[in-house]
């Protein structure tokens, strides 16, 4: 559901109410050690002197330090992220939302980079909060330099595949390429490696899942989908959000893959709505770091016949 040709969506796409109760009946040792980990990570940024500095100064030194080289504060954050994807990594592959103890959620942007992700950076900056964009490799060659502001800013960026293909009609070696060009795309641009992946139309077989293992990305799928690419006016975006939203979701938007001014004119609409329900906006890491989903939950069963 995530592009018009989405509407024949997979039935490999998982159902976020079974994880959900999966998640419900999973231990919490993994979660624990993860969060204990956080929470020295999370000390261990502030440096000392400057651990009791506001959150707005922290912000501004990620800004002031801008690219990442050894020691710098943003490479430290990263560290933390990559941790926490590590630590789900453990216990799933894919995910669906957050564990939903926090009110925090992450928005999302698929199909870029392109000539609206500018005007959507913008608007994050100006409200003062992250996004994970979901890059297609194919793009980077025209609207690289749009990737590198987004992590410059505090987004993530994380790999789409190179062309949005259904990734289930094609070879594990195809597949294989899909996903690595552009993550070699990505680090191309002086980006670390994505350790995030989406499939396009949430369509993946074990093929996908082995491919992704391979490079360490986590599936991320989502449990909001805004309907954004179906352009279906601004209210309707604003509202197909707002009316799912809950605690740990991750929100399903787009930068490109087609005229993308309705999605612009709700950006500013969404964030305030989510933020007058008290919600927090990080980055799919940070959502993971903070609020991560149950360890012990399995992966469905995927491939079989699909
Ligand atoms: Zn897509």
């Amino acid at each position: 559901m995530s592009q018009p040709d989405d509407r024949s969506e997979t039935r490999l796409r998982v159902s976020s109410e079974a994880v959900h109760q999966r998640r419900r009946r999973a231990a919490g040792a993994g979660a624990l050690a993860l969060a204990a980990f956080v929470v020295w990570g999370i000390a261990s940024l502030g440096g000392g002197s400057s651990s009791s500095a506001p959150a707005d100064a922290f912000a501004s030194r990620i800004q002031a330090i801008g690219g990442i080289g050894s020691g710098s504060l943003l490479a430290k954050v990263t560290k933390v992220d990559e941790a926490a994807i590590d630590s789900v990594l453990v216990t799933t592959p894919y995910i669906v939302k957050g564990g939903g103890e926090k009110k925090a959620v992450a928005l999302t942007f698929d199909d870029g980079p392109s000539e609206y992700t500018p005007r959507v950076l913008a608007i994050l900056r100006n409200q003062g909060v992250s996004g994970t964009f979901f890059s297609l490799g194919g793009l980077i060659s025209t609207f690289g330099p749009n990737s590198v502001s987004a992590r410059d800013a505090g987004n993530v960026i994380a790999d789409h595949t190179w062309s949005h293909p259904q990734l289930p009609t094609l070879s594990i070696g195809e597949q294989q390429s899909e996903i690595n060009r552009t993550s070699a795309a990505i680090t191309a641009l002086g980006l670390d490696a994505p350790r995030l992946f989406r499939p396009p139309y949430g369509a993946y077989d074990q093929a996908t899942l082995a491919a992704a293992k391979k490079k360490k990305m986590l599936l991320v799928l989502w449990d909001v989908d805004s309907l954004d690419w179906s352009r279906p006016g601004v209210d309707a975006i604003v509202n197909n959000v707002l009316s799912q939203v809950q605690s740990g979701s991750i929100i399903l938007m787009h930068d490109g893959g087609g005229p993308r001014e309705q999605t612009l004119a709700a950006l500013p609409r969404i964030i305030e709505g989510l933020r007058t329900r008290g919600y927090s906006m990080v980055t799919v890491p940070r959502l993971l770091a903070e609020d991560p989903p149950r360890a012990g939950e399995t992966p469905p069963p995927v491939g079989a016949g699909a």
